[in-house]
């Protein structure tokens, strides 16, 4: 695969870094990135994975535009209100970059459509905004040997890591079972929708999991796998913890007793 000239000067910051250059840039064009969710944290990661020339990007997301989404959800406009996320996700990313192939899921994430969807892709993201998709992608991408690049939002706060317990050469690092074993109870950790999220927060975090996700692509410096990163807004902090994989996992310990997605 050669690169055209228009494409050496869209991609030229890119290019001048020694650890992309064209060999990386090429490998962008040819990666295949599934983003789970057209939301606050789907926004940002499809603009910045469509500018960075991420060949082929899916978008899973059964959702309409709405008028309270646009605070946050930057890939989405006034006059778009009411269409399908997946419809005016693309006609944006269409806008940016024509370069890109976008394939839409407009469908809710089952245990029944999961492996099918994510096996096509090298790296899953996920966007999504509740405990069910997140433990459903997880043990699908662990079953399927994918590498998951996962945020999560509340409030003036984030968080970002990347699971790749499946992934062979990495069956040391954990998954999300391992950090969070069991699901909240309901009513313990509140929706966006029910707390409120500052939109800004979502850009944070979504656009870290666009570069974890270029930096899983092109093997570039050190991966999220085992740790967490957490920020807060508000006193203006990151912080990182690391956390291993917990032998009694039911998913990536030492004897699973999770085999296929449910
Ligand atoms: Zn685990």
């Amino acid at each position: 695969m050669e690169l055209t000239d228009a494409q050496f000067e869209r991609y030229a910051r890119h290019l001048i870094l020694d650890e992309v250059g064209d060999a990386g840039q090429e490998k962008l064009l040819q990666a295949r990135v599934l983003v789970v969710g057209a939301g606050g944290l789907g926004a940002p990661m499809l603009l910045y994975l469509a500018a960075a020339g991420v060949g082929t990007i899916g978008i899973i997301d059964d959702d309409h535009v709405d008028l309270s989404n646009l605070q946050r959800q930057v890939i989405h406009m006034t006059e778009r209100v009411g269409s399908a996320k997946t419809q005016s996700a693309a006609a944006t990313i269409a806008a940016v970059n024509p370069d890109i192939v976008v394939e839409q899921h407009a469908t809710r994430l089952t245990a029944d459509n999961v492996m099918a969807l994510i096996n096509d892709y090298d790296v899953i993201a996920d966007g999504s905004d509740n405990f069910s998709t997140r433990y459903l992608l997880n043990d699908a991408c662990h079953l399927a040997g994918k590498t998951l690049v996962a945020g999560a939002l509340l409030r003036f706060e984030g968080q970002l890591s990347t699971f790749r317990s499946g992934v062979s050469g990495h069956q040391d690092a954990p998954c999300y079972r391992c950090l969070f074993p069991a699901t909240p109870a309901a009513g313990t950790v509140p929706r966006c929708d029910e707390a409120g999220i500052l939109g800004a927060v979502a850009g944070v975090i979504g656009t870290l999991q666009a570069t974890e996700v270029i930096k899983e692509i092109l093997s570039l410096g050190d991966s999220m796998a085992g740790r967490l990163m957490l920020y807060d807004s508000l006193s203006g902090s990151f912080r990182t913890v690391k956390f291993k994989r917990n032998p009694e996992c039911p998913l990536c310990g030492d004897a699973p007793q999770i085999q296929a997605v449910s």
